[in-house]
């Protein structure tokens, strides 16, 4: 036998056992899953390493464009994967990681995950999941039963229903907007008379058939940026998205609201959907639902409801007034991925009109054919994986009253937050949290003094040197690693709408304690004073 001959026969035989025979359990792969399963919070505190690379640095392990030619043992890519790939992620699990959405998760998601991979089920049809597509739609009606709360008669109805959809499992809020805003442009411009349909037919004839100069979206100006995706997608482009007003608490402003939906109509531009956002991603604030659905109602258009991150405050019976008047919407967008502690590519779509996926249905002769029971008939994305069994274990493990804690103890613990903030003479506090996210600056104490009674110009000037210290803060701490908060920017009332810099803060992780809190703003104090030009030139002002 040639050499290359005995190659090829060797790798034919370890591909043959890469899909019999798992890795020994003294293995490296096999050390790690157990280190994984016995303690996952360990595993990470382990083998992240609170890295200072810099991200031109670590984009250096990853440069080469060449697909390997020879193949590693799984111990010994184990140990690249580990040096490389884990140890310099992203701890998000920490509790003093309270910058972003993305938190810890509870420890039986790995196993189940593992599950979830193994079976490897297709959501796309039942041909590849059986028992999964029955067990996605009650998820959905579960979902469903907590926005809307319908009788038992209407989901004994519409849950299993070939021609309907109580809504849509998706990859995340990004695609259910995209899939709820599909829903209300087909059932808009759809077909009439000798008219094909937008879906047929394109925008172009839709709005020359019906008349319309151009459809607007309409959405407070705290709105997602996957709002804007979702109207270049659908072909309106992204400057339909028309940005309303919000009051000082970060609520749209429904007088302008009413009067943009006026103005409109008189230019003869169809509003397609009014959007309502629970929970804005920045600062966490619900829009005034109940007025805005009446509002929808009398100008006929699709009220959808952006409740990505919000939207599990409906678990808690103590919050669960926050949202009133999202039983009034069209659709309604949940992301179980932020505050429903599952993995992330976990979003639901909902729609109030089991029939309303209609207008979106697409078939296929060998799968999604007319009849079936296939979900892909009804959903934007294709191939998709069973995420929904880990909402659905996640429900059954929780329970509502466990969520509900999670969420109550989160606000509170944002409450918390608020007032260390507003009892520190060196921070201020931007916006108050509604649910569990805030917003604040660091402001030296003389400095707010001066603030307070400075001119127009003087406090623009301020406001410019707080913003690059905060910027300087959020981007130390970041680097070193111990904590972080995240930063944005915007619109502060008390400075006549000036856009100002600052820490943004999400309190979801359960692990998060006070003491975090404490140590978050002590040493955000002490990197401020790391500040060599900032803070030296904002006590200078204070000085002349
Ligand atoms: C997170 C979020 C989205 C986008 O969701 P993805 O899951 O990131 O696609 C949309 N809207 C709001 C309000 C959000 O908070």
């Amino acid at each position: 036998m040639t050499a290359s001959k005995r190659t090829a026969q060797a790798t034919n035989e370890s591909l043959h056992r890469i899909f019999t025979i798992a890795e020994a359990p003294d293995s490296t792969l096999g050390r790690i899953e157990q280190e994984m399963s016995h303690n996952l919070a360990g595993f990470l505190n382990n083998h992240i390493v609170a890295s200072k690379n810099a991200l031109t640095d670590i984009e250096q392990d990853f440069i080469c464009p060449r697909i390997p030619e020879q193949p590693e043992f799984v111990s010994d890519h184990m140990h690249h994967l580990l040096d490389k790939l884990v140890a310099q992620s992203v701890h998000t699990a920490s509790p003093s990681f309270i910058g972003h959405m993305t938190s810890a998760l509870p420890s039986f998601i790995l196993p189940l995950s593992k599950l979830m991979v193994g079976l490897n089920q297709n959501l796309v049809k039942v041909e590849t999941s059986k028992a999964f597509t029955p067990l996605e739609r009650q998820v959905l009606g579960m979902m469903h039963n907590l926005v809307y709360q319908e009788g038992g008669d209407f989901y004994q109805a519409w849950m299993h229903s070939a021609q309907h959809s109580l809504g849509a499992f998706c990859s995340g809020g990004t695609v259910a907007n995209i899939t709820a805003l599909w829903v209300a442009r087909n059932k808009l411009l759809k077909a009439q008379g000798n008219f094909n349909g937008i879906s047929r037919s394109g925008l172009f004839s839709a709005l020359q058939h019906y008349g319309y100069q151009g459809l607007a979206i309409l959405v407070s100006e705290r709105g997602h940026y996957s709002l804007k995706k979702s109207a270049d997608i659908l072909g309106l482009g992204q400057d339909s998205v028309i940005a309303i007003e919000t009051d000082e608490n970060n609520k749209i402003n429904c007088q302008q609201l009413a009067k943009k939906c006026q103005q409109l109509a008189a230019q003869n531009i169809k509003v397609l959907a009014i959007v309502g956002v629970a929970g804005t991603t920045e600062t966490g604030n619900v829009d005034p639902l109940d007025e805005m659905a009446d509002i929808a109602e009398k100008y006929q258009c699709h009220f959808h409801v952006d409740a990505a991150w919000g939207g599990a405050t409906l678990l808690s019976n103590k919050h669960r007034g926050l949202l009133a008047g999202i039983e009034r919407a069209d659709s309604v967008t949940i992301d179980a991925h932020k505050q429903m502690y599952v993995p992330m590519g976990a979003g639901v779509v909902l729609f109030k009109d089991p029939a309303s996926v209609a207008d979106i249905e697409h078939h296929a002769e060998y799968i999604l054919r007319q009849g079936s029971k296939d979900l892909g008939s009804h959903t934007l994305e294709g191939s998709r994986p069973g995420m929904a069994m880990l909402v659905y274990a996640s429900l059954h493990i929780i329970s509502r009253p466990g969520y509900e804690m999670l969420i109550n103890q989160a606000i509170e613990k944002a409450e918390y937050f608020a007032d260390i903030i507003n009892q520190h003479e060196d921070f201020e506090l931007i916006t108050e949290p509604e649910l569990c996210l805030l917003t604040y600056r660091y402001v030296p104490k003389s400095v707010q003094t001066l603030l307070a009674h400075a001119g127009d110009e003087q406090q623009a000037e301020l406001n410019m040197l707080l913003g690059k210290l905060t910027k300087f803060i959020q981007k130390r701490q970041r680097e070193d690693g111990r904590s972080f908060v995240s930063r944005t920017r915007i619109k502060v009332g008390r400075y006549n709408d000036e856009k100002v810099i600052v820490f943004r803060v999400v309190l979801a992780n359960p692990l998060t304690t006070k003491q975090n809190l404490r140590d978050i703003l002590a040493e955000q104090c002490l990197l401020a004073q790391e500040s060599e030009n900032f803070l030296p030139q904002l006590l200078a002002a204070v000085k002349a």
